[in-house]
C-alpha cells in the first residue's frame, strides 16, 4: 500500500510523522480527530498545560 502523507490541521504541512488528536466542542459532547505535525502538536500539548 502507498503511504498517504497526513496534512497538519492547523498548519497545512504535509507530515508522514503526524500525531492525532482528539478534540471536543464546548458541550464536550462531540470529538472529532484531528492531525498535526510534530511542532504544532507540540504547541497543543502546551496549550493543554495553560
Ligand atoms: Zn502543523
Amino acid at each position: 500500500m502507498p503511504v498517504m502523507p497526513y496534512t497538519c490541521h492547523y498548519c497545512d504541512k504535509e507530515s508522514d510523522n503526524a500525531k492525532t488528536i482528539t478534540l471536543y466542542n464546548e458541550e464536550g459532547l462531540e470529538d472529532q480527530l484531528k492531525i498535526l505535525c510534530d511542532s504544532c502538536y507540540a504547541d497543543w500539548l502546551l496549550s493543554l498545560n495553560g
